[in-house]
Parts: C-alpha cells; structure tokens; sequence
C-alpha cells in the first residue's frame, strides 16, 4: 500500500480528532534528515510525542505493540537514523501510556499538507 494511504488509514481509526489535528514530518535540527512522521492533536508546540501516534518508520511505530516493554527504559530513545542526534528521551505517563519527551531546538517540523 502507497505510504500516504497507510497513513490516511491510520488516520481514519484514531477517535477524538479534531480540526486542529495535524501530520508533521519531524527533522533532525542537526543534519535534517527525516526522523520520523507524527499525528499532532490539538493546538501548541510539540514537547512529547506519544508512541501511538507515531505513524512512521514502522521500527518506532511498532514499538506500541511490543508487550516486553514495560518501563520507559525498554524504549530506545529517539535518534536521528542519519547523525544520530537524540531527538527525544523516552517516558512513561501516568496514565500508562510511552511518549518521547522532545528536546526542544534539536528537531525541525515540517507540516504536512
Ligand atoms: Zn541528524
């Protein structure tokens, strides 16, 4: 399946979205690379980035189903695939739920149209 189509798909099964909901590609701020493609709810900047909303690669993506994670320090933290710059540090929330706390001014985002 085309990649904007994976994406739409995904989409489509995620509730609660509203007007304010936008795709954003997430650039390394050292060496621009693509890092990884995320669903932004709502309004404001981007300080965590949860797992489930992680649309792509599919090696990060797929981190929301693995069971042997349990704590924050099972996951990698996010890195640039190019430099290797760390773009985000692993947490887990109170509610249960993994999301990335970003580092701000080491990551560019691009919307997506
Ligand atoms: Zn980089």
């Amino acid at each position: 399946m085309h990649l904007e189509n994976q994406i739409m798909a995904k989409l489509k099964k995620q509730k609660g979205r509203s007007g304010n909901d936008k795709i954003y590609d997430i650039l390394c701020g050292k060496c621009g690379q693509q890092t990884f493609t995320y669903l932004k709810l709502g309004k404001g900047g981007i300080l965590r980035c949860y797992l489930s909303r992680i649309l792509e690669p599919e090696t990060i993506a797929k981190l929301q189903f693995d069971e042997s994670i349990r704590k924050a320090s099972d996951l990698p933290n996010l890195q640039c695939p190019d430099c290797e710059e760390v773009l985000g540090v692993p947490i887990k929330r109170r509610d249960g739920r993994y999301a990335f706390r970003m580092r701000q001014g080491y990551f560019h985002k691009k919307m997506r149209k």
